[in-house]
């Protein structure tokens, strides 16, 4: 492949270490590709700071394993096989289901994977595949039609594309002065492993309460990944209560539909945000996953949106490179945020309202997503719809999440 600069990424997360990963399997030589990272590395596999378990949906799925690395993530990732909804105040006795949604036979609608796990094993196939990640912070960078000049604290060097994969508080997006839309939505999500008596059997159960929604996701038997969003208030003090007092307040919210919560393992937090870059690409540059959109997690679908972002723009990249064009060419920048940011702005509008509409007590909106959900639940065309959008499948997406090769 001729290329007489290189690509430089900045940020190894899952996004940016997947992308990189994409294009050296592509046959992109690994001495014209860069990868840094503010940190040192990510957490060891299940052991890390952040006890976040991710829902990966089918493309995703799909697009590890075009990586080869699904092999290695599959004894720990969990299938979720359906998922029930409710919609109750806390204090209610009996809470039913109001939305349920089932897998199609053979594909489950997520697999749950931790994402230090996920970290650790991206990074591991890179470095099988050459590439280290170098501990360097990007400072700065300036760019002229023909390359575009980075610094970092080790140094300068000129590239003919900057990729930033550098999360939600993106160095890259904010040295372009790219603004974002959205604002913080002063909840917090508590998440961690649970244990409970009662056995799930796949299932997924979110229980939509006024302070944000509950979730308790399937792991293996009598362990479920939790995903609490609270008022920032509430969270703050439910954070500082004695594990058995914040095992209460656990198994309050999950209203018995496990048995009872015997059990939590380490928590963390996360303060949430909704997000959405005006512009997904600058001159010589593109912002891929959280570094050009961030969405509250009731949907699960943050890092499935970022995998399509990196898949389409690895898709993009290479074909660019093979018929010898120059990876930072506008009109590639273009094409990659006209097939992403609309999918991103969907998603950010889908669960902003979700939230807005649940996440309060006012008596006639409950009326109305009462009633609202009664209809989606009955209709088997509707809920076909929604399963189609949160899976990751269809014909829009790039190849690598189709599971074909670049
Ligand atoms: C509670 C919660 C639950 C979630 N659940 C799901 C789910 O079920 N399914 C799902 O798909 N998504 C989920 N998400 C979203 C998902 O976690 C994120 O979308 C994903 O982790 C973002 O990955 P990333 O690679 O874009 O960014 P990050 O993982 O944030 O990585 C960015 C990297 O950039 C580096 N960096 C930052 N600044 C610089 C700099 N100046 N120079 C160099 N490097 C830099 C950082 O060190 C970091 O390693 C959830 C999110 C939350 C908060």
């Amino acid at each position: 492949m001729a290329m007489s600069e290189r690509i430089l990424i900045a940020g190894a997360g899952p996004a940016g270490a997947a992308l990189a990963l994409a294009m050296l399997q592509a046959g992109l030589p690994v001495t014209a590709l860069g990868l840094i990272d503010a940190t040192a590395g990510p957490a060891d596999g299940l052991r890390g700071p952040d006890s976040r378990i991710l829902a990966l949906n089918a493309g995703s799925r799909r697009l590890l394993e075009a990586l080869g690395v699904w092999e290695a993530l599959a004894t720990e990732a969990h299938p979720m096989r359906s998922i029930a909804l409710s919609d109750t105040a806390l204090e209610s006795n009996i809470r039913l289901q109001s939305l349920g949604f089932e897998a199609e036979p053979g594909e489950p609608l997520a697999h749950l994977v931790p994402l230090g796990l996920l970290q650790a094993t991206l990074r591991a196939a890179l470095a099988g595949a050459g590439l280290s990640v170098r501990p360097e912070i990007l400072r700065a960078f300036r760019a002229d039609e023909n390359s575009l000049m980075v610094e970092t604290n080790r140094g300068r060097q000129n590239v003919s594309l900057l990729i930033g994969a550098d999360g939600a508080r993106s160095a890259v997006r904010r040295l372009v002065g790219i603004p974002v839309h959205g604002w913080a939505y002063g909840q917090v999500a508590i998440t961690g492993i649970v244990e409970h008596s009662g056995p799930h059997h796949g299932e997924a159960v979110q229980h939509f309460l006024p302070g944000g929604p509950f979730a308790l996701l399937p792991l293996d038997e009598g362990r479920s990944s939790m995903v609490w969003s609270e008022r920032a208030d509430v969270a703050k003090r439910m954070l500082a209560l004695p594990p058995d007092d914040l095992r209460a307040e656990i198994d309050r919210r999950a209203a018995g539909w496990r048995g009872t919560i015997t059990g939590i393992g380490r928590v963390s937090s996360h303060p949430l945000a909704l997000g959405l870059a005006r512009r997904f690409v600058g001159p010589r540059l593109a912002l891929v996953a959280d570094a050009a959109h961030v969405v509250h997690p009731l949907a699960g679908q943050g890092l499935n949106l970022g995998f399509g972002d990196a898949a389409t723009l690895a898709e993009l990249v290479i074909d660019h490179l093979r018929l010898g064009l120059d990876p930072g060419d506008p009109a590639l920048l273009e094409t990659y945020q006209a097939r992403r940011r609309p999918a991103a702005a969907a998603m950010a509008a889908a669960t902003e309202g979700l939230n807005r509409l649940f996440s309060n007590e006012i008596g006639p909106l409950r009326v109305l997503r009462d009633a609202g959900l009664g209809l989606v639940n009955r209709s088997e065309r509707m809920k076909a719809m929604f399963r189609e959008a949160a899976s990751g499948n269809g014909r829009q997406q790039p190849r690598l999440m189709r599971g074909e090769a670049l």
